[in-house]
């Protein structure tokens, strides 16, 4: 049976990462031989077991290749905290000593491989993906309330509150764009002479568009009272015109991105589609301050150096990932997996800072999977695996994402 690091102290004195990973590698074998051998067969001790192997399997990849010191640590605290799982299974005295023993020799490959400095690590230029033609220029945004002949007073959007939602919806899309976008922003009024009823809409619609029609590019933002119009109509866009029921910003600004030329934010929750259930979007049916990392790429607001093409050939590579909404920052906002078939993949960093994985249809996006840390393996849609293996000190994630054979 084997046990406890073969490696003897005194050569391992220097720090040096290829004996950290030997240590951790041998340590890690004798904890599994043992394990192997002692534990009772019932289902939670063999599942630790394969896990285990799993992980030994990885340090043993890394024990070939040196500088990953980040990678390693994660995968082989994945490892301790396994074996620490599996004590409770270990029943004899004997037996329970090795594995301590074995348990220190991994922490000091763990030791060992923390010290690595960090300058070790590879760091290779990134592949930016191309760049998407850009949504910009300047925007006359014509807000306009309408004034139906039987709306009660507080069911009428002013010119003064038109203009005001209008305003932060510029703002929003101004400081999404990175400023590539710029807007004019009005507020009006617009008397309809005849009762708020579906039948009328249309054509109160484009008189109010009609009357306040701006040359240039131009949207507009017509607000219909609350409740004023007859069936329901829900807020929708097209040709440069949105229709909202209500005030509401967050409905301005989803319906002004349709404008833009932007869709839905959807999300995969409990393995169905949610068509707008991406709530850190504002192309969502959730209240969001944001759009996703595969939007900003596809409109063209998101600069050059900022989306990372994932190269499929270089697993080890280390992917260093700021918050999406640090529009400030200079780094990298979103890792690009372009496929052949099927959408693309981004993986970006949320609002929160959690990891986040969506899949892209251009204008729109659809996510797949948030989490903290940790890895996640994409089984059903891209196949990747996108692990976080680290962080920086400024609070940038280091990423690896893969596929494995
Ligand atoms: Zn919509």
């Amino acid at each position: 049976m084997a046990c406890c690091p073969k490696v003897p102290l005194e050569q391992i004195i220097q720090p040096d990462e290829l004996i950290a990973c030997e240590v951790t590698d041998q340590a890690f074998d004798g904890v599994t031989d043992i394990i192997t051998n002692v534990v009772d067969m019932d289902e939670d001790a063999v599942e630790i077991v394969e896990n285990v192997d799993e992980v030994v399997d990885e340090v043993t990849d890394l024990a070939s290749a040196i500088k990953k010191e980040e990678g390693a640590l994660a995968i082989v605290q994945e490892g301790v905290d396994l074996l620490d799982e599996s004590t409770d299974f270990i029943k004899d005295e004997e037996t329970a000593q090795k594995v301590d023993a074995a348990f220190q020799g991994i922490k000091l490959g763990l030791g060992f491989i923390n010290m690595i400095p960090r300058s070790a690590m590879v760091q290779e230029p990134y592949n930016y993906a191309e760049t998407r033609p850009q949504v910009k220029g300047t925007i006359n945004l014509v807000c306009i309330g309408l004034k139906w002949k039987n709306a009660r007073p507080k069911q009428i959007v002013s010119a003064s509150k038109a203009r005001s939602i209008g305003r932060q919806v510029a703002n929003f899309y101004q400081k999404s764009s990175r400023g590539l976008l710029k807007f004019n922003v009005t507020g009006h009024s617009f008397k309809v002479n005849v009762p708020g009823r579906t039948k009328n809409f249309n054509k109160a619609k484009n008189d109010a568009v009609k009357k306040f029609q701006k040359p240039g590019k131009t949207h507009y933002l017509i607000f219909s009272s609350l409740n004023a119009i007859e069936g329901k109509r829900n807020s929708n866009a097209g040709k440069g015109v949105a229709h909202l029921r209500g005030d509401s910003i967050r409905c301005a600004q989803h319906e002004e991105g349709h404008l833009l030329g932007l869709e839905h934010s959807g999300a995969y929750i409990k393995g169905k589609l949610d068509a707008y259930g991406d709530g850190h979007s504002v192309m969502s049916g959730l209240p969001a301050n944001l759009l996703t990392a595969a939007q900003y790429y596809h409109q063209g607001w998101m600069p050059k150096d900022e989306a990372a093409l994932l190269d499929l050939d270089k697993p080890d590579k280390v992917y260093e990932l700021k918050r999406v909404n640090q529009f400030d920052k200079h780094g990298l906002s979103c890792i690009v997996y372009k496929r052949d078939e099927g959408r693309d993949v981004f993986i970006s960093r949320t609002q929160q800072g959690g990891l986040v994985i969506h899949l892209s249809t251009g204008p729109g996006s659809q996510r797949v999977k948030m989490f903290g840390g940790g890895r996640f393996h994409d089984k059903k849609f891209s196949k990747l695996f996108v692990e976080k293996i680290g962080a920086t000190d400024d609070g940038n994630f280091l990423v690896r994402a893969y596929i494995r054979d």
